[in-house]
């Protein structure tokens, strides 16, 4: 991954929420380098650059907010965009939160590969970790240690004998998350469905778009993998990470973590400066060939 990344052309999808429970139509737009990626919530008319300062309420799915605007359950299709090296993106949401699809992040990886990908020809750093950064107990935890590439090493450990203590380690390629990571639903536990349900969560769940897992028993069907548990934490890890704003060199290693560890490593990591360092890849020619003005968040955001 050298330079900045957009796509083509626009590609649209739409569905539930599966918190929310509302029916959302989503849809990708290209964005000019230094955009970053950032959602759109069209019927408000407010842009949320997704960084992990805009990031709230992180129990059960990743929000972030901004003016009184939410983008809800970004962490999906945050994982399909930074899987596929994707830098500049606006993600036009019709209402609060990014449909669920099936549950995992395929459906976006594959709508990015239909609209089709463009190199900008603009350099893009990446996020070199130099010491190592460690945030959570001594139950849950997540390591940020150096490393010159993404590299993961996740550990989950569950009471339902269904998922029981599963690992996925390795290093995160293109190619590896797109056939071993994005394609890892996620997953909810019958006993919880009341809770969630008082507190307005779920309420777009089913057995389409969820693994339901009843004490030993998996409710919906056949598992995509026999680790799919495990590797829906990776693909949920890689969309939080994304809120950095850089590819990440490192090794990170998560120990029963979720998306308020997730997100707390990445501010963790950007509030300590000499843990890092921002590196470009040395063939790559220095910089713009088209200076970009700063008002792209706001104004061009709005425009599509
Ligand atoms: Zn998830």
């Amino acid at each position: 991954m050298t330079w900045q990344r957009t796509i083509l052309r626009t590609a649209s999808a739409n569905g539930v929420g599966i918190h929310g429970g509302e029916r959302v139509a989503l849809r990708l737009r290209p964005a000019p380098p230094g955009t970053g990626v950032v959602f759109v919530r069209t019927d408000l008319g407010i842009a949320i650059p997704a960084r992990a300062e805009n990031a709230r309420d992180l129990a059960y799915a990743t929000t972030l907010r901004l003016r009184g605007a939410e983008a809800r359950t970004v962490e999906h299709v945050m994982a399909a965009v930074s899987g596929t090296g994707v830098t500049n993106l606006f993600i036009d949401l019709s209402g609060a939160e990014v449909p669920i699809l099936d549950g995992s992040a395929l459906p976006f990886v594959e709508m990015l590969h239909r609209a089709g990908f463009e190199d900008q020809k603009v350099s893009q750093p990446e996020l070199r970790v130099r010491r190592v950064v460690r945030v959570g107990d001594d139950e849950r935890w997540i390591e940020l240690r150096p490393g010159d590439e993404l590299e993961v090493d996740y550990r989950v450990s569950y009471d339902s004998p269904a998922v029981g203590r599963q690992r996925f380690a390795g290093a995160i390629t293109p190619q590896r998350f797109a056939a071993a990571i994005a394609p890892a639903r996620t997953f909810g536990f019958l006993e919880e469905v009341p809770v969630l349900r008082e507190r307005g969560l779920g309420l777009g769940g089913s057995l389409e778009n969820c693994i339901v897992v009843d004490q030993g028993r998996v409710l919906s069907g056949e598992l995509r993998f026999p680790d799919e548990f495990v590797r829906h934490k990776v693909l949920d890890l890689i969309g939080d990470l994304a809120l950095l704003e850089f590819p990440l060199l490192a090794h990170v290693v998560a120990h029963k973590a979720g998306h308020a560890l997730h997100v707390a490593a990445v501010s963790e990591l950007l509030a300590t400066p000499e843990a890092w360092e921002l590196v470009e890849p040395d063939r790559l020619a220095p910089l713009s060939v088209r200076p970009y003005p700063g008002e792209v968040e706001s104004e061009a955001a709005l425009a599509g």
